[in-house]
């Protein structure tokens, strides 16, 4: 004899039942089958919500019954034909007859006993029951229903009843000893204590109601039908890459459905354990699907986590007191005074100090669990031997699991770090000393990304999901996402990295899309979907979508934008950026992005502030962790000075027809001013001055103008190109001198002996930077290991190729970190 069960999703529709046939049909040619059903999906609930209603005499009540008999009725109209219909009619409308008329009374003297209740829950299983033998029957199968209640006793507990197992277990293997029925199908969750009333096992109780039959008849296996393909990785509702566990063994079984897997009972599993019974997950829209297998297996399985699982509404009681190691008994006398408050307890944590002791339970037990503690230890409290009760509640469990963990190093230190990376903070922690499981408290709004963060770090076949927050789309925004669309398949196969755009906006428009944002049409799909951009909203809804691995680009080169970054770092969001007004400000303000980001675990990177794509500040972050000392640096750091110095000689263009033809090509900023006047330069060494260890200010370094001051204060940029176009005798006395030398002129930034400067200078042929090409950049770092010979990096300073693949680069060490 076989034992299936299907639960309520299964039977949600006259569809889906006619599913459950063909699957019990074809079982049914070899085995004799029970079949525990299920209420229709969601009837339980509305029971009990029609119930709550009676009893606060809200006659909405009615309304919500009506709909709920007109369900069944319509179930019965659908799935059977007229001759069937009438002899099953009576039956079911006698049921349902009776939940009305329990209502009414309920209703009117405004009470409900929990007696009263499970009467009222229990009839959805014996309504669904009764009507689908009736269609097994039409459909030709040799079915029979059968009452559990004749069998299933338990104690007066209502609402969860204490099953007699011995007594249960006679009943069982008496009753069935002389059914012959191919098919008998039994309604689950119902049975009946010692005195006949109704009870009911608990909410998920069918399960159980079908374990301790197979457990009881020594079928050879138990079946559950549900709606998804076996026990899985984590919960499907929050990570979507979670799969079927094919094997698992009981006590993992028992652990994940303990801390939240809902697709199995906890209690079923030790019945059918003690036999040594295998339980078959399988789902019943995927009958083909292999589904899980739970059941005693060697210990060759090696995979370190079996499952992640999660239990949602959780509060969590501290006590404490300094004095509670005088306190007589004080964990027996906690745990009795839950135990008689009938609170179950999830999670205890103490200190070895003994001065705190933590437990977690579910958030529904709080009030219970509150004064039974404090009548408990009513006397330390008010001797102030105890600190006052503290409550903390919005929590949530998650807990990882597997029968191996004993035999790997590292995982709780793995678990902890993944999750604070992604800022979430540990409430409680608890380790059995089975190490079957290791269990965090952590906040409730936090269970998708920890579930989440925690399911990519622990099975290897999922690619690390990062998701991007892009802000400007102009000519490096474009390019970084042209680059993404053709990197992303690759980094996905051979990285695990699955990079999204979550988020995206420039001065128009935002938009945001979980499921990624494509690649190859995101500024095309963000001006036609996008919602008219605010930058507070934007960051508003990055940190409240509150996903894991989340990387925030400003490709902009806004004020604006710069001075929300220590809130995105705070939010445990990284920052990558070709803006360099964050780290160019006060020096105080920039540590604090630093000091930020380590606290919060997140990271600020910026390598395209200088040099673009060039690894530069990367390089010198190298130098600096593994113990080296900056002594000095000679730089050319501005793309569109060297373009100008190399295009202007003098004797063909002008000094300002040159600047209008970087200007044009796309070389100096709009305003050519910013590139001349050498602040751009000086905000270059600054940062590389700062990242070297050194605490200066952009005042420190100092700039030997080389354009007259009166350019520098024209009106606008048209009048600044006349005023230098009059100046011509100046540039070009600068650049016959350096001619006559036998020099070249660049724009060179200096740190020296402490001191730094910028300026234009005189380039002798043996050096380095004599020879620089087009726009390129060269910086030669003077190190205490690099004392003669320095380190030279140099080539492509500027463009937006570079700089797009210096941001991308970030990013993608930004990934490999997380
Ligand atoms: P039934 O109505 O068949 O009894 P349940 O709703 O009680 O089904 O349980 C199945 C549901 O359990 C799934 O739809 C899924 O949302 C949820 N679930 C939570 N955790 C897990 C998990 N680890 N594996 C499978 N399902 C899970
Ligand atoms: N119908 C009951 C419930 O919803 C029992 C079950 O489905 O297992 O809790
Ligand atoms: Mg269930």
């Amino acid at each position: 004899m076989k034992v299936l069960k299907f639960g309520g999703t299964s039977l949600g529709s006259p569809e889906n039942i006619k599913k459950v046939k063909a699957i019990v049909a074809k079982k049914s040619l070899n085995d004799q089958l029970i079949i525990v059903a299920s209420a229709f999906s969601g009837v339980t609930n509305q029971l009990h919500e029609c119930s709550r209603l009676a009893e606060k005499g809200d006659e909405s009540y009615k309304a919500q019954l009506d709909a709920l008999i007109n369900r069944h009725l319509e179930a019965v109209q659908d799935l059977l034909g007229a001759k069937a219909q009438s002899g099953i009619m009576a039956k079911v409308r006698l049921v349902l007859n009776e939940i009305e008329d329990i209502l009414k009374g309920v209703f009117l003297i405004q009470e409900l006993s929990n007696k009263t209740l499970d009467k009222v829950i229990g009839s959805g299983e014996v309504l669904s029951a009764l009507i689908i033998n009736e269609f097994f029957l039409q459909e030709g199968m040799k079915s029979s229903q059968i009452n559990p209640q004749e069998f299933i006793l338990t104690d007066s507990e209502f609402g969860k009843a204490n099953v007699n197992m011995a007594l249960t277990e006679e009943k069982i293997k008496s009753y069935f000893h002389n059914q012959k029925a191919q098919v008998l199908v039994c309604p689950g969750f119902v049975s009946k204590d010692l005195y006949g009333n109704s009870t009911t096992l608990g909410r998920g109780g069918s399960d159980y109601t079908a374990a301790l039959l197979a457990a009881a008849l020594e079928a050879p296996e138990l079946e559950i039908w549900t709606d998804v393909s076996g026990m899985m990785t984590a919960n499907p509702k929050y990570v979507k890459q979670a799969y079927a566990i094919p094997q698992i063994d009981y006590e993992e079984a028992m652990e994940l459905t303990h801390f939240g897997a809902k697709v199995l009972y906890p209690p079923s599993v030790h019945p059918v354990y003690k036999k040594g019974i295998p339980i078959y997950i399988k789902n019943t829209f995927e009958p083909e699907a292999e589904g899980t297998k739970i059941h005693e297996f060697p210990e060759s399985d090696v995979q370190s986590i079996k499952g992640i699982s999660c239990i949602e509404n959780i509060a969590l009681f501290n006590l404490s007191g300094s004095s509670m190691v005088g306190i007589p008994y004080f964990s027996h006398r906690l745990f009795e005074a839950l135990a008689l408050a009938k609170v179950s307890v999830i999670l205890i944590t103490q200190a070895s100090s003994e001065h705190s002791i933590c437990v977690a339970i579910d958030l529904e037990d709080v009030e219970k669990a509150k004064s039974a503690i404090e009548n408990a230890f009513s006397l330390e409290f008010k001797e102030e031997m105890l600190n006052p009760l503290y409550v903390e509640t919005d929590l949530a469990i998650v807990a990882l699991v597997s029968s191996q963990m004993k035999n790997h190093i590292g995982l709780s230190g793995k678990m902890f770090s993944v999750l604070g990376q992604n800022g979430i903070n540990i409430k409680a922690i608890a380790q059995g000393s089975s190490e079957k499981n290791i269990s965090a408290v952590i906040e409730k709004k936090q269970i998708k990304k920890a579930l989440n963060t925690l399911h990519e770090s622990f099975f290897l076949s999922d690619p690390k999901r990062v998701n991007l927050f892009i802000v400007g789309t102009g000519n490096v925004g474009k390019t970084l996402i042209d680059q993404l669309n053709q990197q992303s398949e690759y980094l996905k196969e051979h990285n695990q990295i699955d990079l999204r755009i979550s988020g995206i906006a420039n001065s128009l428009k935002m938009l945001f899309d979980l499921n990624g944002i494509p690649f190859e049409n995101a500024v095309e799909t963000l001006m036609e979907k996008g919602q008219k951009m605010d930058l507070e909203d934007f960051l508003e809804e990055m940190k409240e979508l509150n996903l894991r691995n989340s990387i925030f680009i400003d490709n902009t080169a806004h004020e604006i934008v710069a001075n929300t970054y220590a809130g995105v770092l705070e939010s445990s969001i990284s920052v990558v950026t070709p803006n360099k007004i964050a780290c160019t400000g006060k020096f105080k303000d920039y540590k604090k992005l630093k000091n930020l980001a380590f606290r919060y675990r997140s990271h600020f990177r910026f390598e395209t502030n200088v040099g673009a794509g060039l690894p530069v500040i990367n390089t010198l972050d190298d130098l600096i962790k593994s113990g080296d000392e900056v002594l000095g640096i000679q730089a050319v750091l501005s793309g569109s000075l060297n373009f100008i110095f190399n295009n202007y000689t003098g004797k063909g263009d002008s000094f300002a027809e040159v600047v209008k033809q970087a200007q044009k090509e796309g070389f100096t900023e709009p305003d050519p001013r910013i590139d001349l006047s050498g602040v751009d330069v000086k905000r270059k060494i600054l940062i590389l001055l700062r990242e070297s260890g050194f605490e200066m200010e952009l005042n420190d370094i100092d700039t030997i103008p080389f354009i007259p001051e009166k350019c520098m204060q024209a009106k606008n940029v048209e009048k600044f190109f006349e005023s230098i176009a009059q100046e011509e005798a100046h540039f070009k006395q600068l650049v016959e001198e350096a001619n006559a030398e036998g020099k070249k002129l660049k724009y060179v930034a200096t740190f020296d002996n402490g001191k730094a400067n910028t300026g234009l200078e005189k380039i002798v042929p043996d050096s380095p930077l004599y020879n620089l090409e087009g726009k390129d950049n060269i910086v030669l770092f003077n190190t205490k290991r690099y004392p003669e010979q320095p380190l030279v990096i140099k080539g492509a300073g500027a463009g937006a190729a570079v700089t797009a693949s210096g941001i991308f680069g970030d990013i993608i060490r930004i990934a490999n970190a997380l």
